[in-house]
């Protein structure tokens, strides 16, 4: 319990980190991609080679753009808006983003399948960061399936006993799977996927906080999570998110206004 705590006061540390430096490098990045496309607009038709050198550059600011909005995705953690969700309602709201998150490197290979459990699924948790989370896991199942797969994102209610999964507590979660037919993780891997900024993806492309900032968005709703991953045998990851009626609002001191989803 004690481990579990220092983690949350570690993460949350780094969330106001991560969140300071976040904001003030996005508009030093705002001002270098707005030079630079002024710069190309001003050599329309000349000096290609120079042209692609600012295209690179380009695309590398919008790179670090992308990482510095996943940083502030994660500082916002410290906000929780927790509330009572209908979670298979959230899922299959999420087509259109799955859609176009999940499309490029596997050209359109990857199935979403769905097993969403029978009600009731209302869970109390923040529905932005939930929708966040799972879009997390399912571009990690993406990037697990270079040659395509399925992605099975299921929901169950379960009433979980004392001990039977590690640090959760008995009582009664939504648990959300995301499971994929990946290249699975190594137990070297699987026992850091949690430490933050700890990625095998190559520069650019992967900042090592999907998973630390999953975790700890189920830490900050009272549930858990559980990751099953053998080499070549796809990954399994599962949220326990506590089940809530669909009473009031939940999160001291946030307003009952309806939920905005951060993308
Ligand atoms: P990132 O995706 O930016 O690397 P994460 O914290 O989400 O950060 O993941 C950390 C690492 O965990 C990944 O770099 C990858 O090695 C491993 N990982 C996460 N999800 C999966 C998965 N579904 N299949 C295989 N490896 C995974």
């Amino acid at each position: 319990m004690e481990a579990r705590l220092r983690q949350a006061d570690k993460m949350q540390a780094l969330g106001t980190m991560a969140g300071g430096v976040a904001h003030d490098f996005n508009n030093l990045l705002t001002a270098i991609l707005g030079s630079l496309q002024l710069a190309e607009r001003r050599l329309v038709g000349e000096q290609p080679a120079l042209q692609r050198l600012l295209r690179n550059a380009g695309m590398a600011a919008e790179r670090g753009s992308a990482l510095t909005r996943r940083l502030l995705a994660f500082s916002r953690q410290n906000e929780l808006a927790l509330r009572a969700v209908p979670v298979n309602g959230l899922i299959l709201g999420m087509d259109d983003l799955l859609a176009r998150s999940l499309g490029g490197p596997t050209d359109g290979l990857v199935t979403i399948r769905r097993e969403l459990g029978a009600a009731p699924d209302t869970a109390v948790v923040d529905p932005g960061q939930l929708e966040l989370a799972l879009l997390n896991l399912c571009i990690n199942a993406r990037d697990a399936m270079p040659s395509g797969g399925t992605i099975t994102l299921s929901t169950e209610a379960v009433r979980v006993a004392a001990d039977s999964v590690p640090d959760l507590p008995a009582g009664d979660y939504v648990r959300v799977t995301v499971a994929d037919s990946g290249v699975g993780m190594t137990p070297e891997v699987l026992a850091r996927v949690c430490e933050p900024f700890f990625t095998t993806k190559e520069v650019g492309k992967g900042t090592g906080l999907g998973l630390p900032m999953v975790y700890g968005l189920v830490q900050q709703c009272g549930g858990g999570m559980t990751i099953e991953s053998a080499p070549g045998a796809g990954t399994t990851v599962s949220l326990y998110l506590p089940r809530g009626g669909a009473e009031a609002p939940r999160s001291p001191g946030q307003s009952g206004e309806p939920p905005v989803a951060r993308r």
